[in-house]
């Protein structure tokens, strides 16, 4: 692909913050590093697993109320969920990529009609055929970065630009990126508050929550994807092998760049 013709491409571009409040950068800092002296001094030197994940979304829904917003990959509904109790309303971010299982659709489709939550679908500006047209037939496969960085992380910086703070599921046991990740963090590249409440919980913990809290859990989980991605990019793996190695196998890409 040729610089021109990426610049012919309809682009995400940074929104305009809405007429609510957004505090600065230097005041939402001095909150995200109060929050993790509070939250993951404790977490990190005692035992993780007493940090109560609602004790964390209370703090959150109070302090940032309508300008949190939650991301969600649809592999199973329990940070949302267990977040709208404390924060009536909140969007939910959907990275609609266009490439998504119908699963995971479908998945999204019902979490947009739980009551408590304003599911949003976050999108490229450009289509699929867009990005074809100037990237080749299979973008996922000739260049699994920029596919990403034009169908995920672009659309989500922009959305992101809007709120104050948001909600994730990242785990410490995700990937070897993610093994320092705190509960409460200061996101610089976003400059705004980042909020991991299940960072330590393993994947199983997950999952026994969503089947005692009555959560969604993807079906395909059960069919031999514990981590589900883009359906092109993401693989079957064997019982008892890395969850995450389903996704972008063969190469040596393990994040899609949201959490970078
Ligand atoms: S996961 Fe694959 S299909 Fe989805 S945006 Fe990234 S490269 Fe493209």
């Amino acid at each position: 692909m040729t610089a021109v013709g990426l610049e012919l491409l309809p682009r995400s571009t940074v929104l305009t913050p809405g007429p609510g409040r957004k505090r600065s950068a230097d005041e939402l800092k001095a909150i995200a590093e109060e929050a993790s002296r509070r939250f993951d001094d404790r977490g990190l030197y005692g035992n993780h697993t007493e940090i109560d994940p609602a004790e964390v979304l209370a703090w959150a829904g109070e302090t940032f109320g309508d300008a949190l917003a939650v991301a969600c990959s649809m592999a199973n509904t329990v940070v949302p969920e267990m977040t709208a109790p404390h924060a009536p309303g909140v969007d939910v971010l959907f990275l609609d990529t266009g490439y998504h299982f119908s699963e995971t659709v479908g998945v999204r489709d019902a979490l947009a009609a739980t009551p408590g939550l304003n599911v949003v679908d976050v999108r490229s500006p450009a289509s699929i055929a867009e990005h074809k047209a100037v990237l080749g037939d299979r973008p996922f496969e000739t260049d699994p970065e920029l596919c990403c960085r034009l169908r995920k992380v672009e659309p989500l910086d922009a959305a992101l630009s809007g709120y104050e703070a948001w909600i994730t599921g990242v785990r410490r046991v995700d990937t070897d990126h993610r093994a320092g990740a705190g509960i409460v963090e200061w996101d610089a590249k976003h400059g705004m508050v980042k909020i991991n409440p299940l960072v330590a919980w393993t994947l199983e913990r997950v999952h026994n929550y969503a089947d005692e809290h009555g959560c969604l859990l993807n079906p395909l989980l059960d069919d031999g994807y514990p981590s589900i991605g883009c359906e092109p990019c993401t693989h079957r793996v064997e019982a008892g092998a890395d969850p995450r190695s389903g996704r972008w196998a063969g190469s040596s890409k393990t994040e899609c760049g949201i959490h970078l």
